[in-house]
């Protein structure tokens, strides 16, 4: 069984971001990029079905510059057996990467394809579900236990009543929560031998896909600086405080 994982370039999740002066986006210049939290974490998931004898190959995915090799680099350090890098120097947005994603799963026919629930550069939560519904394939967001019975695929999620479980035919698509596992720290010796892994590199245009923006970003601003507190010695400082402040109680 193939296990296809979709990891993505981010800013460093320890970093804060700066927003450049035309507030045009952000600027990237020399921060620290590392991979997206989840996808750390769908990656782990993948190395274990490895590890369980379940899967027979962990191929990780990554769409964007030249230096998303870096990141496939970890992920080939976390346990990857090879990587491919799309390489575009396009502003790739989820609609786009899900087309790229869909035409490497046409291309390589995995048995699971993993993603992180969302980025944490856009938020967006948008990529696994499109890729899904590009593919045909089922899916199952969120999840926070994955297992394979015979030919399906096991999915614990949390929804807002409790935990939901599915069964999927495979292939399908699976997206990671944060309670799915705990990443394990990648080794020395393991970063030396990633270095030895195949990487291949493929452009856009190679896989037919348009990667051109469909959604303009008009602005991007840092949120308004927070006003000092203020320490209050007692609860009725505080009430006092509060009907001044908000005028409610
Ligand atoms: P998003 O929909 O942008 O929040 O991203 C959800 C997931 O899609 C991420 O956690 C990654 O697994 C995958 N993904 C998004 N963008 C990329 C990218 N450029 N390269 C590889 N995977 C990506």
């Amino acid at each position: 069984m193939k296990v296809m994982v979709a990891v993505k370039r981010v800013l460093d999740y320890n970093v804060k971001p700066r927003v450049k002066s035309d507030g045009s986006g952000l600027d990237l210049a020399n921060a620290k990029m590392s991979m997206n939290p989840f996808d750390e974490i769908a990656m782990e998931e993948a190395v274990r079905l490895k590890e369980a004898g379940v899967a027979t190959e962990v191929i990780a995915v990554s769409c964007g510059t030249a230096q998303s090799q870096e990141t496939l680099r970890t992920a080939l350090a976390i346990g990857a057996d090879r990587a491919i890098l799309v390489e575009t120097n396009a502003d790739l947005q989820p609609l786009a990467v899900a087309k790229l994603l869909r035409a490497l799963v046409e291309k390589e026919a995995p048995a699971l394809i993993l993603l992180g629930k969302q980025a944490i550069d856009d938020d967006a939560n948008q990529t696994g579900q499109m890729l899904a519904a590009l593919a045909g394939l089922p899916q199952a967001t969120f999840a926070s236990k994955v297992s394979v019975q015979g030919e399906r695929l096991i999915v614990e999620r949390e929804v807002d009543g409790g935990a939901e479980t599915l069964s999927l035919p495979m292939p399908a698509v699976v997206t990671s929560d944060l309670r799915l596992n705990e990443p394990r720290y990648v080794t020395l010796p393991n970063i030396m031998k990633a270095k030895k892994k195949p990487l291949e590199t493929v452009s856009a245009e190679t896989l037919g896909v348009d990667v051109a923006p469909r959604l303009q970003t008009v602005g991007v601003e840092e949120p308004a600086a927070r006003k000092a507190g203020v320490r209050v010695p007692d609860v009725s400082a505080l009430l006092n405080a509060l009907r001044d402040e908000a005028k409610v109680l």
